[in-house]
C-alpha cells in the first residue's frame, strides 16, 4: 500500500468545507456509537459492529447518519473495532498500559472505501457524492503523484482536516519496491540530545531543535490566543468563543503543524541516509515514553523526535531488505568498547577513558560501538574491527585507534557513504568464519 496526498481546493465556495466537516463529525459519531455498543453488550464481535452500521442509518433521531456513505460508515466501524482489537491484544500480551478504547471528541478525518466519491480520469478533481453534497474539489499535488493516482487502483480515500486546510489521502493498491544497494559497511547508532545521532565511525548529525527555534513565535501566538479567550463566570451559560479567537486558534495550530512537518522531514531524510549507506544498522531500543517523564529533559527528548526516526529506520530497512536491529540500551555507555570493562560514568562525563586498557574516545562513539557489537550479535554476525584480525572465531574487537587518528567528519546527505577509516568493522556471518579456521 502506498499513500499519496493532495490538498483540496474548493470548486465553488468555502462552504464546501463545511460539508466535509459534517461528514467528519458523522464518522466520529458512528465510531463512538459502535464503541458504546461494544461496551454495553458483552461478546460483541466485529460483524456485530458492521451490522450495527445499517441499523444506525435507519435511526430517525439522527437523520444525518444516513447521509454518510455506507462504506464510510463501515470504515468508521472498522476503526472502532481496531481500537477494541488493540485493547484485547495488549491485555493478552500482559502489557502494563492496557489502553481501554476511548470515545473520540475531536476527530479530524473520514475514510471512504470505494464509493462516495468520484475521481476524474486525469486525477485533477475529486467529487464527493454522498448525502453531504460537498461537491467538487481541485486536487493540488505534484505531477508524479497525480500520474500514480490516475493509473492505479484506489483502496481508500481519506479526507483529513489540518490547521492549514483539508487534504485527501489516496491509499493505492501498489507496493513500493526498490532494490537496495549494498555497501558492505555496518553502523551502530547512539541517539543523543547534543547530537541527534552519533555513529560508530564517529560521524555525527546535530539536533535541529525545531521546537526550540519556534518557541518564541509559539509563545507570542499562544499569548494572543489567551487574551481572546472568553471566560465563563460561575453560574453563567457557557460562552461561545469569538471568531477572532478561532482565527488565532488556527494560527497556533499552524505553528505546531510546521514543527511537526519539519521534524518528520528531518527524521525521514536522516533515516534514509543511514540505511542507504549501511547494510546493518543497530540502534538503542529506548523507552522514549518513559524518558519523556523526566521533567528536565522531556522537551529536548520530544523535540528530537526519536520515535519517528526509529520508525523510518525500520521502514527503509524493510524496503531495501537490510538488517535494522534494536538492541537493549543497558550499559552501552558504561562498558568499554575495547575490553568490555564496565566503569560507571555520569551524564556530564563526555569522554570515555578506560582504566583497564587505556582506550580513550568520545563517550557517544564508545556507546555506538557497543550498540553495534550488540546488534551484530543479535543478527548472528561477528564483530571485528579489522579484516585481518579474524583468524580466531569469537575474537573481540581491539581498540587500536585513538581519537586523533579518526576523522570525525560531519555527516551530510552522502556523508555516511564515505568508507572512512580503520575503525570500520567488517561484517561476516559466523558460519563463514568457522569454515576458514
Ligand atoms: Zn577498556
Amino acid at each position: 500500500m502506498l499513500v499519496r496526498e493532495a490538498k483540496l481546493k474548493p470548486f465553488s465556495s468555502a462552504a464546501q468545507f463545511g460539508a466535509l466537516d459534517e461528514a467528519i463529525r458523522t464518522a466520529q459519531c458512528v465510531r463512538n456509537r459502535c464503541l458504546k455498543h461494544w461496551m454495553e453488550n458483552r461478546g460483541t464481535s466485529k460483524n456485530d459492529l458492521q451490522r450495527l452500521c445499517a441499523v444506525l442509518a435507519q435511526d430517525a433521531e439522527q437523520p444525518w447518519m444516513k447521509k454518510l456513505n455506507a462504506h464510510a460508515r463501515q470504515a468508521s466501524a472498522e476503526k472502532a473495532w481496531q481500537s477494541v482489537a488493540n485493547f484485547y491484544r495488549r491485555c493478552k500480551s500482559g502489557e502494563k498500559e492496557k489502553g481501554f478504547p476511548k470515545f473520540k471528541k475531536h476527530s479530524r478525518s473520514v475514510e471512504y472505501k470505494v464509493s462516495g466519491y468520484k475521481l476524474s480520469d486525469d486525477a485533477q478533481q475529486i467529487k464527493f457524492t454522498d448525502g453531504f453534497e460537498a461537491g467538487s474539489f481541485d486536487l493540488w499535488m505534484d505531477s508524479d503523484a497525480r500520474r500514480l493516482i490516475a493509473s492505479s487502483k484506489l483502496n481508500r480515500v481519506r479526507v483529513v482536516r489540518r490547521a492549514d486546510g483539508y487534504y485527501a489521502q489516496f491509499c493505492l493498491d501498489i507496493e513500493r519496491i526498490e532494490a537496495g544497494e549494498y555497501t558492505g559497511s555496518v553502523a551502530g547508532i547512539d541517539l543523543g540530545l547534543k547530537y541527534f545521532i552519533k555513529d560508530s565511525k564517529g560521524s555525527e548529525v546535530e539536533c535541529p531543535k525545531y521546537y526550540r527555534k519556534m518557541q518564541k513565535r509559539l509563545r507570542m501566538a499562544q499569548r494572543r490566543l489567551c487574551k481572546k479567550f472568553r471566560r465563563t463566570k460561575k453560574g453563567e451559560k457557557k460562552q461561545r468563543q469569538s471568531s477572532n479567537y478561532h482565527k488565532q486558534r488556527v494560527v497556533v495550530g499552524r505553528i505546531h503543524l510546521k514543527i511537526q512537518r519539519q521534524r518528520k522531514d528531518f527524521a525521514l531524510k536522516t533515516a534514509r541516509c543511514v540505511v542507504k549507506s549501511n547494510d546493518l544498522v543497530a540502534y538503542e531500543d529506548l523507552n522514549v515514553a518513559g524518558l519523556v517523564r523526566n521533567s528536565h529533559l522531556s522537551k529536548s527528548i520530544s523535540d528530537a523526535g526519536w520515535s519517528t526516526f526509529r520508525n523510518w529506520l525500520e521502514y527503509y530497512g524493510k524496503l531495501w531488505s537490510k538488517v535494522v536491529v534494536a538492541v537493549n540500551p543497558a550499559y552501552t555507555t558504561q562498558d568499554c568498547s575495547g575490553c568490555g570493562y564496565r566503569a560507571r560514568k555520569s551524564l556530564s562525563t563526555r569522554t570515555h577513558s578506560c582504566s583497564r586498557c587505556g582506550l580513550e574516545m568520545c563517550r557517544d562513539e564508545n556507546a555506538a560501538l557497543n550498540i553495534l557489537k550488540k546488534g551484530m550479535e543479535k543478527a548472528g554476525m561477528e564483530y571485528q574491527n579489522s579484516s585481518e584480525g579474524h583468524s580466531q572465531t569469537g575474537s573481540r574487537v581491539v581498540g587500536t585507534t585513538t581519537p586523533t587518528e579518526r576523522t570525525t567528519g560531519k555527516m551530510n546527505t552522502s556523508g555516511l557513504l564515505e568508507q572512512s577509516n580503520n575503525l570500520s568493522v567488517v561484517a561476516e556471518p559466523v558460519r563463514e568464519c568457522s569454515d576458514a579456521s
